[in-house]
């Protein structure tokens, strides 16, 4: 099964992918996850990363591709994936056609969790992960007796990138850059919107049923 999960920053794409991961034993790959890691290891792409991200633009297209490429012949993803933040820009949804037609494989649904802007901004300023396990938290919704993971006692951390002058940025890039990625799977026929709303079992639901009606 080959999921595209899509939507706006914030929108709580990265909490999802990870439980239907899991619930469809497919492979969860998510191109800021894979940035932060060589972020946090110091490596070349890394450095070259990390300027992008915290001033909430996006990396070149040319990195995340060939990052993209390089994972999905990493053998967990044979069973199936799960794409959380990427594509990201047409010229990405264009390289992921190309890639997936070599491969002979065919993406089953393209998922968009649909939340407003204003809601999200104050999840995304609220929001804290965790240095540790790389758990997510929500101090809107999370009761977090201190600064500590209630996981793992690891340190919470608000990543750079969810400060409010960078998220505003991130939006206008959604909108400039990732939205018309939206309209591209539409016109093909391969979108399905789900309210992102509510608690995180309810959304879940409502995305388990939208993967699985196809
Ligand atoms: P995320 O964790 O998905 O919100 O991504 C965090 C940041 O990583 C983004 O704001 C971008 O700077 C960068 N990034 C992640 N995925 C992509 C992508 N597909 N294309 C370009 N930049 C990306």
């Amino acid at each position: 099964m080959i999921i595209i999960l899509f939507g706006p920053p914030g929108v709580g794409k990265g909490t999802q992918a990870k439980i239907l991961s899991g619930k469809f034993n497919i492979a969860h790959i998510a191109t800021g996850d894979i940035l932060r890691e060589a972020i946090a290891h110091g490596t070349e792409l890394g450095k070259r990363a990390k300027n992008y991200m915290d001033r909430g633009e996006l990396v070149p297209d040319d990195v995340v591709i060939g990052i993209i490429e390089a994972r999905l012949k990493e053998k967990d993803a044979a069973n199936g994936f799960i794409l959380d933040g990427f594509p990201r820009t047409i010229m990405q949804a264009e390289a992921l056609d190309r890639v997936f037609a070599k491969a002979g494989v065919k993406v089953d649904r393209v998922v968009s969790m649909e939340v407003d802007k204003d809601i999200l901004m104050d999840r995304l300023t609220s929001r804290r992960v965790c240095r540790n396990c790389g758990s997510i938290f929500n101090l809107l919704v999370d009761k977090l007796d201190g600064a500590l993971c209630p996981k793992c006692g690891g340190e919470l951390y608000q990543r750079d990138d969810d400060r409010r002058e960078t998220i505003e940025r991130r939006f206008e890039v959604y909108q400039k850059q990732t939205k018309p990625v939206r309209e591209f799977y539409s016109a093909k026929k391969m979108l399905v919107e789900v309210d992102g709303l509510g608690d995180i079992e309810a959304v879940t639901g409502r995305l388990t049923k939208a993967v699985k009606g196809y």
